[in-house]
C-alpha cells in the first residue's frame, strides 16, 4: 500500500481491527518514510452477476423478478412463504458462491426449477410449461412423470446448498 502522502511504497501495518458487524478490516498503517499515519479498510466484495439472456443482452440480477416468478408459479398453492424465501436465498447464495460476473439466465431458470420441484409438483410443472415452452399434452405428461418418477438418490432431500453440486460436477 502506497503512502497517499508522500507515495512511498513501504508502510507498516500498526494496528489492525474487525468492525464490530464482523464484515470489514479497519488497518492503522504508518508510512516508513514521512512516519505519517493512515487508516485503509478491507471488505469482501460480493457482487450479484449479470444476467445474459439468450439474445446476448445482460440485465442486473432482479431480486423482485426472481420473487415475482416464484410467486406465480406457486399461485394458490399450500407453500409457507418461508419456505419461498429460503428457496430465493439459496438461489442467491448459489449465484454469489459460483463468482461469475455474468451468468446465463437459463441457468438461473434451471436453479429456479430445481426449487419447484422440492416445494410444490403442480409450481413446477407451472413453472416448466411456461420456461420450456411446452409445445403440447406431450410435453405436459413428460414434466409429469418426471415429477412421479421415484427419487434418486434422495435428491428432494437435498440442502439447498448441495443442489449445485450437479451443475458443478458436470463442468469439471
Ligand atoms: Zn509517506
Amino acid at each position: 500500500m502506497k503512502c497517499p502522502f508522500c507515495k512511498h511504497d513501504s508502510t507498516q501495518v500498526i494496528d489492525s481491527r474487525v468492525s464490530d458487524a464482523g464484515d470489514s478490516i479497519r488497518r492503522r498503517r504508518r508510512c516508513e518514510s514521512c512516519n505519517k499515519r493512515f487508516t485503509t479498510y478491507e471488505t469482501v466484495e460480493l457482487r450479484m452477476p449479470q444476467v445474459a439472456k439468450q439474445d446476448g443482452s445482460r440485465t442486473e440480477f432482479d431480486m423482485q423478478k426472481l420473487r415475482t416468478g416464484f410467486m406465480r408459479a406457486l399461485h394458490k398453492r399450500p407453500v409457507p412463504t418461508a419456505l419461498v424465501e429460503e428457496a430465493i436465498s439459496a438461489i442467491t447464495q448459489n449465484l454469489l458462491a459460483m463468482g461469475e460476473r455474468e451468468v446465463p439466465a437459463r441457468r438461473i431458470g434451471e436453479m429456479v426449477m430445481r426449487e419447484l420441484y422440492r416445494l410444490d409438483e403442480v409450481a413446477y410443472i407451472r413453472f416448466a410449461s411456461v420456461y420450456r415452452s411446452f409445445q403440447g399434452v406431450d410435453d405436459f405428461q413428460d414434466a409429469i412423470k418426471e415429477v412421479q418418477k421415484p427419487v434418486q438418490n434422495s435428491a428432494k432431500g437435498l440442502a439447498p446448498s448441495a443442489a449445485k453440486a450437479p451443475a458443478s460436477a458436470k463442468k469439471q
